[in-house]
């Protein structure tokens, strides 16, 4: 993508109590955007937690919810917090200025405007916006797969444990670890080890697809899936799932005393409700125990207890 791409194609909300003032800046953005608005606060809230926008033309003084108690309710919102907010506002005081930047706004535009102004910032938050999503994007996933790294499953599963807590769902996880993988290396040199990994993480993860569902890479060869709100009967299914496309890639591996193919050991762990304790960790190492026993028992198994 391009850096003037990158500054355009937004999906912009407009927040303003006077009609007028959404005409104007409607007209002066739908040509690069996609241009939503809303007539007061808690439209906004309401139009941004189902629209997603990528920025927010923020009108400060409105009747009801002001601008400021928007910024606060955005920036209190998980799923909104990261959306970048403009005033554009007839308070003109530099401490008006101050206080909209510190309640979490990236900028601040006077009215009366001057419509080239408006469009040159947003183009320029939203050059930001995206620079930061893609960075946030890639901080999270694993460069050689393209998995979410470790870090990503750690921050997940500790929001996953206390969202399945509270809701008084089970919590399961499936270790997984390649086969005689060093043999692979030495046989098969490197860069095919590599080429093994990519094409292994892209089977497994079609393997499941539920949007909280994860598959991350948690070191070398071996990788973790996280199944929120999933028992041990769904877990098996998955962990079958996997063996069967894994199977079917019919990758061959010459060096290997287990089978003729790469093959899969896994460990397989479900946390019953209610979850107990504060975090998953006793869990994980169920899971690691398993994949253990797996590997014992003669490898391309899973291995399954129900604890923590
Ligand atoms: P086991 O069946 O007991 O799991 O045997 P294994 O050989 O798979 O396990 P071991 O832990 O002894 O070796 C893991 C190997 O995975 C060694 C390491 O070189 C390889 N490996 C780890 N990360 C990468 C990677 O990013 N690329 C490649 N090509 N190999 C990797
Ligand atoms: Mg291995
Ligand atoms: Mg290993």
């Amino acid at each position: 993508m391009s850096w003037t791409d990158l500054a355009r194609n937004g999906r912009i909300l407009v927040v303003d109590d006077a009609l007028e003032n959404i005409q104007i800046l409607h007209h002066a953005l739908r040509e690069e955007h996609e241009v939503l608005f809303a007539l007061d606060g808690e439209q906004a809230l309401q139009i941004a937690s189902e629209q997603q926008p990528d920025l927010i033309l923020l009108d400060a003084v409105m009747p009801g919810m002001d601008g400021f108690e928007v910024v606060a309710a955005l920036r209190a919102s998980p799923r909104l917090q990261d959306i970048p907010v403009i005033f554009v506002t007839a308070l003109s005081q530099p401490e008006d200025e101050t206080r909209a930047l510190e309640a979490g706004a990236v900028d601040f535009i006077s009215k009366p405007f001057n419509v080239a102004v408006v469009r040159a910032r947003v183009r320029s938050q939203l050059t930001i916006k995206r620079q930061a999503d893609a960075m946030r994007e890639l901080s999270m996933s694993d460069g050689l797969t393209g998995v979410a790294n470790r870090r990503n499953f750690n921050d997940t599963v500790d929001a996953e444990w206390r969202r399945c807590a509270r809701a008084g769902l089970p919590l399961s996880l499936i270790m997984i670890d390649i086969d005689h993988f060093k043999l692979y290396n030495d046989h098969y040199g490197h860069q095919a080890g590599d080429a093994c990994l990519q094409v292994i993480a892209a089977a497994m993860k079609g393997c499941a697809t539920r949007p909280q569902d994860l598959l991350a890479r948690y070191g070398g060869e071996e990788f973790i899936l996280l199944l929120p709100q999933e028992g041990p009967d769904g877990t098996e299914v998955i962990a079958n799932r996997i063996q069967d496309e894994v199977r079917k890639l019919g990758l061959p591996h010459a060096a290997s005393p287990t089978a003729s193919q790469v093959t899969l050991s896994m460990g397989l762990a479900t946390a019953m409700p209610p979850l107990e304790g504060s975090e998953p960790s006793p869990l994980i190492r169920i899971a690691d125990a398993n994949l253990y026993r797996a590997k014992q028992s003669g490898r391309n198994r899973y291995c399954i207890s129900l604890g923590a």
